[in-house]
């Protein structure tokens, strides 16, 4: 029986549209090869710092409703020079996060054979964890203001709140554990400051103990986020699944993603579990204006976004087939520059095609 996917895709900005091209040519030769086992309809829209400058706002303001009705969202990046950050991402990604509540941020670091890490013991340990970011409100809730501008240069005030509720923290938590129950060590490390954050994070850690009682065959352990930031360089083999409030998340994603060869290569989803609204995939790195348009960027990270997207819509063999595609590609040789290689983008699109011909060819998956 043919599947078959509404996607919306959303380029937005830099390297976003050269990398997301690339994964959708691969998830189109993958709908192909299936055997008439999926389709997908790709919904495009133009939104990001180029459609701000043009309507003076990041997506159109009927944007949601035209996402609601979609199965998935394929996202690339946003953030250009003629934007601020904050207006860029609040205008954009965070509002598509924030309003459909897609409050899981599933960031896996993957080793790949072949992509060299900067850590030395990834040539003798079997590394490989996936940070879950509590994707909808901490430290990002968006809440504070800028006043009393009016007392004069210098003077001025921000407050910027973290907001921890009970139940936010629980079904992250609970998340994090649900996961460690399916992979082969069945741990998960917490990260918090509760140390020095007294109140929000304390009851992340009251929470964390509370959860970790239904879960008695995972292993827990609490850690304070600069000792994780060692860890993760120190002793990344006794890592399994980290979670953590949506700021400490996303700076250990990144230096995961780095210790595994590059930005380039990892791979995201924000899903909304209960599934009422469309869950959104997308690589982890940024719009990287300094590589943008040079067809040099690593596509793999989107790639490997659109398995993790395959695995959402209830196609796993299609997702480990693609993985593994990627890793026959890694593994012979064909890289981008970050990782060390002289390929370019569209070379490392066309090899991951050809790595899933080849499977589709021998029957495997
Ligand atoms: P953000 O602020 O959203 O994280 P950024 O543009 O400042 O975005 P990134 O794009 O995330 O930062 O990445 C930082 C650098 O890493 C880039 O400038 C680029 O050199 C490199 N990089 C990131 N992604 C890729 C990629 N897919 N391929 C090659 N290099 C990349």
């Amino acid at each position: 029986m043919e599947q078959s996917f509404r996607i919306a895709v959303i380029p937005g900005d830099g390297i976003g549209g050269e990398v997301i091209a690339a994964g959708q040519q691969v998830l189109e030769a993958l709908a192909r090869g299936s055997g008439g086992t999926c389709r997908f309809e790709w919904i495009e829209y133009p939104w990001g710092s180029a459609y701000y400058a043009g309507h003076g706002v990041m997506m159109d303001p009927k944007g949601l409703e035209l996402l609601q009705d979609t199965d998935a969202i394929y996202f690339g990046a946003v953030g250009w020079e003629n934007v601020p950050d904050h207006t860029s991402l609040w205008g954009l990604r965070l509002n598509i996060t924030q309003n459909f509540d897609q409050w899981a941020n599933i960031r896996p670091v993957k080793f790949l054979p072949g992509i060299q890490s900067p850590l030395r013991r990834a040539d003798t340990a079997d590394l490989g964890w996936i940070v879950v970011r509590e994707n909808s409100e901490g430290e990002y809730a968006g809440l504070g203001g800028r006043n009393l501008a009016g007392r004069g240069p210098g003077n001025e005030v921000a407050v910027q709140t973290a907001l921890f509720t009970e139940a936010g923290c629980e079904r992250i938590i609970r998340f994090a554990f649900d996961l460690a129950l399916d992979r082969t060590v069945p741990k998960v490390s917490s990260v918090t400051k509760s140390n020095a954050q007294q109140y929000g994070m304390v009851l992340w850690d009251e929470v964390f103990r509370r959860v970790a009682a239904d879960y008695p065959g995972v292993e827990t352990e609490s850690i304070l986020v600069d000792a994780m930031s060692a860890k993760f360089v120190l002793q990344p083999e006794s890592l399994s699944v980290v979670v953590a409030s949506n700021l400490f998340a996303d700076i250990l994603s990144d230096l995961g993603s780095a210790l595994a060869g590059s930005l380039g290569l990892a791979a995201s989803a924000n899903l909304n579990p209960e599934r009422r609204f469309p869950s959104m995939f997308e690589p982890v790195h940024g719009s990287a204006p300094d590589i943008a348009g040079r067809g040099i960027s690593n596509p793999v990270g989107a790639i490997a976004s659109g398995a993790l997207m395959l695995d959402h819509l209830g196609l796993p063999g299609e997702a480990r087939r693609l993985e593994q595609a990627i890793e026959a590609v890694t593994a012979s040789g064909i890289r981008t520059r970050d990782v060390g290689g002289s390929a370019g983008t569209a070379e490392v699109t066309e090899a991951v095609i050809a790595a899933l011909r080849a499977t589709a060819a021998g029957g495997a998956g």
